[in-house]
């Protein structure tokens, strides 16, 4: 299946996509963990990311559009895949559309993940990776048990907050959701393809939830 998870910073996203990509035998592709690597090797690319993601900004279309042609065409990717993260712009969603219209395989669905700005704020604020092995937990809504599952991994598993999870940050993006991203699901809605889920729930439910809305 092809899939688009759209929803706003902190929505859940990436928590899902996670729990089903197993399931469903496809890779998720996070345009944000795919920028946050380039940050991480230094690359061109990742520099020129690093201040507009701290910012809270969107990286410009045309470098998202060309990092997710890339990857689309690695042969993880053949079987399906589920987007978390892009697109965030109409002209990313028309971007795709005419990548996966060249080569004949269309978008299967587009779910909506609904949760209110109060519950968004906390979750973020909430939220710390592991440096080592990029795990995340919520210090709100999923403790860190200890030691912490990837003790077994990371030979010091060490929490970090995200720099673009400060409060400050994750105000900006959460407008910059409202402006540029939350369009988009009149985009789809119009092509038939949007299924809202009430993300507001335990882990399971909101699964349950978007596997009904898969199916
Ligand atoms: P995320 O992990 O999806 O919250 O993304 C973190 C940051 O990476 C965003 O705040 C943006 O600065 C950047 N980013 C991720 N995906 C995109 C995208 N599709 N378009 C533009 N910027 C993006």
């Amino acid at each position: 299946m092809r899939i688009v998870f759209l929803g706003a910073p902190g929505s859940g996203k990436g928590t899902q996509s996670q729990r089903l990509i197993e399931r469903h035998g496809i890779p998720q592709i996070s345009t944000g963990d795919l920028l946050r690597a380039h940050v991480r090797d230094g690359s061109e690319l990742g520099r020129r990311a690093k201040a507009v993601m701290d910012a809270g900004q969107l990286v410009d279309d045309a470098t998202i559009l060309g990092m997710v042609r890339e990857r689309l065409a690695a042969p993880d990717a053949s079987r399906g895949f589920i987007l978390d993260g892009f697109p965030r712009t109409i002209p990313q969603a028309e971007g795709l559309a005419a990548m996966l219209g060249e080569i004949g395989q269309p978008l299967d669905r587009v779910v909506l993940f609904e949760v209110d700005n109060g519950l968004l704020l906390k979750r973020i604020s909430g939220r710390r990776s592991c440096q080592d092995c990029g795990r995340v937990f919520n210090v709100h809504t999923a403790p860190v048990p200890v030691p912490p599952p990837c003790s077994g991994q990371c030979t010091t598993p060490r929490l970090v907050q995200r720099p673009d999870d400060s409060e400050d940050t994750v105000a900006k993006r959460l407008a910059v959701y409202e402006a540029q991203t939350s369009p988009l699901v009149g985009f789809y809605e119009a092509r038939g393809l949007l299924r809202r889920v009430d993300a507001d729930a335990s882990l399971e439910q909101v699964t349950e939830r978007v596997e009904a809305a898969l199916g």
